[in-house]
């Protein structure tokens, strides 16, 4: 489904941005793993998908420095002279309520998920609208959609992803390029494994498909299917992949 594509996935070391490396790769595609600190963890996705004969390769950028994401497009275009689908995936998270929420936690969330999901669509939007073709995902979340107690800086910067997503393409859409978000429910990763026991229940309790909590797999199949030419005409999206979750 992607062959002859070039993707780059930002945080694809672990988590749902492996899952979509992983992916993506099975498919055809040429994958760039970006990570900010976990080398190990970046090479093992780089080696799985070369040891399936499929295109990797890792590069180390901070996406909330823009410094950092200039030389990773720089050594983008040096290795590849194209780009052809961006998912910005890398995030974190630190819960707390609003008179709780410290400015520098606050700094920390929303420089990482939405200045570096801002950063890298410049300098991706630069590329593809010289190709004048290109596909756009934004990794948001069902908190970013509905909110929730306890999230204020994660939800704003999530809810930030979408509002972001409808104006890039409103904008990019003249140049051929569909931008879309995926607002993931809870799913099994590092992200929500220290979760307290009981506010893991009741979010599982929250889910209406009895499979409850959802795989990264589940989000990496929805970037697909968003990445390749089955969605050429879907465009300002976003896309819930939360097993029907009522937050
Ligand atoms: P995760 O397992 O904690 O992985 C986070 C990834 O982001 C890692 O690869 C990490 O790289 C990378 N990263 C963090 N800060 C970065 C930065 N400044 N620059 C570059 N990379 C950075 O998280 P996940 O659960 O897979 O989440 C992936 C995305 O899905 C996030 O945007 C998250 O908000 C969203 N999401 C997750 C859930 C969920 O339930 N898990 C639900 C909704 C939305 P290193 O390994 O090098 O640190």
């Amino acid at each position: 489904m992607l062959k002859d594509k070039v993707i780059l996935i930002t945080g694809a070391s672990r988590g749902i941005g492996r899952a979509i490396a992983i992916k993506c790769a099975e498919n055809g595609a040429g994958v760039i793993v970006n990570y900010r600190e976990h080398e190990g963890y970046a090479k093992e996705v780089v080696d799985k998908i070369m040891e399936k004969g499929g295109d990797a390769f890792a590069i180390k950028a901070d996406v909330s420095q823009i410094v950092e994401v200039k030389e990773m497009f720089k050594m983008i275009r040096e290795r590849y002279g194209r780009l052809d689908v961006l998912v910005n995936n890398a995030g974190v998270i630190q819960d707390n309520l609003l008179l709780m929420t410290r400015e520098k936690d606050y700094d920390h969330i929303v420089n990482t998920n939405l200045k570096g999901a801002f950063f890298c669509m410049q300098f991706a939007a630069k590329i593809m609208t010289n190709m004048e073709r290109g596909k756009i995902i934004n990794i948001s979340s069902v908190v970013g959609r509905y909110g929730n107690a306890g999230q204020i800086a994660y939800a704003a910067s999530k809810a930030g992803i979408i509002g972001m997503t409808l104006s890039a393409a409103k904008e990019l859409g003249q140049f051929g390029i569909t931008v879309n978000a995926v607002a993931p429910g809870v799913i099994n990763t590092n992200m929500t494994k220290d979760l307290k026991s009981e506010i893991k229940e009741r979010l599982i309790k929250s889910i209406s498909l009895k499979q409850g909590m959802g795989e990264p797999e589940d989000v990496a199949k929805v970037v697909l299917f968003l990445a390749s030419d089955l969605a050429d005409y879907i465009s300002g999206q976003v896309i819930g992949v939360d097993g029907c979750q009522i937050i």
